[in-house]
């Protein structure tokens, strides 16, 4: 299994830009049909802010890192994504305490965290229609996979799918949380936007695990 540590780490947070920046036009569609429409800018704001820093970010241990994602996205960033985003990063720095890695069992950690954070911070349950969704359906994929005994690839293409799954979902769900639950439809037959870039992320995040094993 390979294992992330904080330069790859680093390059996983390049790449997830890499997609959100791409998908510029799209993703901000998505939120002016549901939402405000800044959720794209929002989001490219934190990584642009965050990878400014990069030459610090390359010396820190990686639950220093983790705070520093935490911190940036909390003051840099606009909007609900900012805050959630913020929470989950402070609380993956809390949960990797003395851990210098990802591995096949911090990959739980790794969703548990960020789900239980943002679920007590946005007061948001899984079936809301938010970012949670992909989140919380790659956290179930991997700890099936995990007591089926799946290791390695096959996990991370259970994160994949998972994530995946619970992005696609969003579309059928009505909002309770959020600018979409407003709206008379509450978004219904809408993808949520911070679903869509929280699945880039996932993608990216078991795409960059994948390259490491095979390194
Ligand atoms: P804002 O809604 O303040 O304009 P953004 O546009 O950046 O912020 O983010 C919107 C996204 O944030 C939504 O698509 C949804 O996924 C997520 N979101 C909003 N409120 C919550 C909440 N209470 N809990 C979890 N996620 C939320
Ligand atoms: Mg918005």
């Amino acid at each position: 299994m390979g294992k992330m540590g904080v330069d790859a780490y680093i390059e996983y947070l390049e790449e997830a830009h890499c997609l959100i920046y791409e998908n510029r036009d799209y993703v901000t569609r998505l939120d002016a049909e549901t939402g405000d429409g800044d959720h794209w800018a929002n989001m490219n704001m934190g990584f642009e802010k965050l990878l400014a820093k990069k030459e610090s970010l390359v010396s820190m241990e990686l639950p220093e890192l983790f705070r520093e994602c935490g911190m940036t996205m909390m003051s840099g960033v606009g909007g609900s994504a900012g805050v959630l985003y913020g929470s989950a990063y402070l609380a993956l720095a809390k949960a990797f305490a003395g851990r210098e890695f990802i591995d096949d069992a911090g990959i739980a950690l790794y969703l548990n965290a960020q789900a239980e954070a943002i679920m007590k911070r946005g007061k948001v349950k899984p079936g809301n229609k938010t970012m949670l969704d992909p989140l919380y359906e790659a956290k179930l994929a991997v700890d099936r996979a995990m007591e089926q005994g799946f290791h390695g690839a096959s996990l991370l293409s259970a994160l994949r799918d998972g994530a995946d799954k619970g992005m696609r979902a969003t579309a059928d769900m009505p909002a309770c949380k959020g600018r979409a639950c407003y709206r008379p439809d509450k978004g219904v037959g809408h993808l949520d936007p911070g679903a869509v870039t929280m699945e880039y992320q996932l993608r990216t995040f078991a795409d960059k695990l994948l390259e490491e094993e095979s390194e």
